[in-house]
């Protein structure tokens, strides 16, 4: 009998978590290293579509999302000033077999942690280097330690050291637009209510995206696209502070319904949109890339962690099906089934232009189920840019 192959994971964001659940449920031995030295809770929220919604089912956590989360009667869009809807998707739950739920991002992150048993995840573990010798890759942390696993996954998002290291360094896409978001409690907003839906409101040059986090929507969210002339870029975004009367007076003029949130939010967080072109290859020998480490995209179609979570189911099934042998095959095949999809979800988040109007072909992405995907063909990517 084979031993059982050991995976080491670079991150524990949403991707990182996500791949040593489904690796686990192959019978693989995975380990996560997170730089951080505690599990922060981010205050923002996160849309899962029933693409994503498919993986976690399997990971055994939909019923607890079910329980927490907000689902929503459509994706919802309107224009800026007038409130005219462009275009309504209604998501039941039949239309893609999964639900598609609104949640508070820690609340996805707990859930994810609850399928791992905690001695798998190390903190406080910044990796900082990587060698591959003997069939094998040693990590190293800032803090001197190493580790030997069978083969690293670098799920250490979009300023990936992993991606640095296999693929060369190169600074992200920053095309001077930085995203505002915020999480508060419905109280504030004197019981105007913001909709069955989440609803995205599309300006000239901005919009702003609003739903409910929680199933008795007691917080209101939304995320927002500004333009940003200022060169304004940090790695530690997540908790950067954002001025709420520079956005109030960013969405001037838009419809009531947008002025209400905006005037209820007490405070808010900004953050640098970024991107890349698809890379050249995710892989090297036995490290892979996943996430935003190989394909960050903008999160104008709510995609950047669905992608990231489809990645887990895949490359999970890729390397069960060699049985430990053939480590850099697997790699080569889930890059080769996953790469057209996710560059094609990276162009079209970019565009900005995913559902704005008309009756775009919606099955091929949120009809793909990473579980049953054919592997030796491209992931499903029909139905051309909406
Ligand atoms: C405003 C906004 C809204 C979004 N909304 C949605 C949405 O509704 N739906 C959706 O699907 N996606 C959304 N996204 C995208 C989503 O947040 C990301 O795509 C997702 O978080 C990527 O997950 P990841 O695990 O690849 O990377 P990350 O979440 O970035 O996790 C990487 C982890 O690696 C750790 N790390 C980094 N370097 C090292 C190192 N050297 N050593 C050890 N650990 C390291 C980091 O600390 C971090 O914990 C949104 C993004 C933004 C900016």
């Amino acid at each position: 009998m084979r031993a059982k192959l050991s995976i080491a994971i670079v991150g524990a964001g949403m991707g990182g978590l996500a791949v040593a659940a489904t690796l686990r449920r192959f019978g693989m031995e995975a380990h996560v290293y997170e730089q951080a030295p505690r599990v922060a809770r981010i205050g923002a929220g996160i849309q899962m579509m029933p693409n994503s919604m498919q993986v976690l089912r399997r990971i055994g956590i939909e019923q607890r999302l079910r329980r927490v989360s907000f689902a929503p009667y459509s994706h919802l869009n309107r224009v800026w000033d007038t409130g005219e809807v462009t275009h309504e998707l209604p998501m039941p739950e039949g239309l893609y077999g999964a639900p598609y739920l609104c949640m508070h991002r820690a609340e996805l992150h707990d859930a994810l942690l609850s399928a791992l048993p905690a001695e798998v995840i190390h903190l406080g573990k910044k990796l900082v280097g990587l060698d591959q010798r003997g069939g094998g890759v040693v990590l190293a942390f800032a803090d001197a330690s190493t580790v030997r696993a069978d083969a690293v996954i670098g799920a250490d998002g979009v300023h990936s050291v992993v991606r640095d290291i296999i693929v060369g360094p190169d600074a992200p896409l920053h095309k001077g637009r930085i995203a505002y978001r915020a999480v508060f409690a419905s109280a504030l907003m004197s019981g105007r209510d913001i909709g069955p839906s989440r609803t995205k409101w599309w300006g000239v040059d901005r919009h702003i995206v609003t739903y409910y986090t929680s199933s008795e929507r007691s917080e209101v969210y939304f995320v927002t696209s500004v333009p940003e002339p200022a060169e304004w870029l940090t790695r530690e975004s997540w908790s950067a502070k954002g001025d709420v009367n520079e956005l109030r007076a960013a969405y001037d003029g838009f419809h009531p319904d947008v002025r209400a949130v905006l005037e209820a939010c007490p405070d808010c967080h900004k953050w640098a949109i970024l991107e890349r072109e698809p890379l050249a290859r995710w892989s090297d020998g036995r490290v892979v890339l996943l996430g935003d480490a190989c394909h960050p995209m903008t999160p104008y179609m709510a995609q950047g962690a669905a992608t990231a979570i489809e990645d887990a189911a895949v490359l999970a099934r890729c390397l069960d099906e060699v049985s430990g042998e053939d480590i850099e095959g697997a790699f080569r095949r889930y890059e080769a089934h996953r790469k057209p999809r996710t560059s094609l979800i990276q162009a079209i988040s970019s565009a900005n232009t995913w559902m704005k109007e008309g009756n775009a072909d919606t099955a091929w992405l949120y009809g793909y189920n990473a579980w049953n995907a054919a592997l030796d063909e491209a992931a499903a990517h029909t139905g051309g840019p909406a």
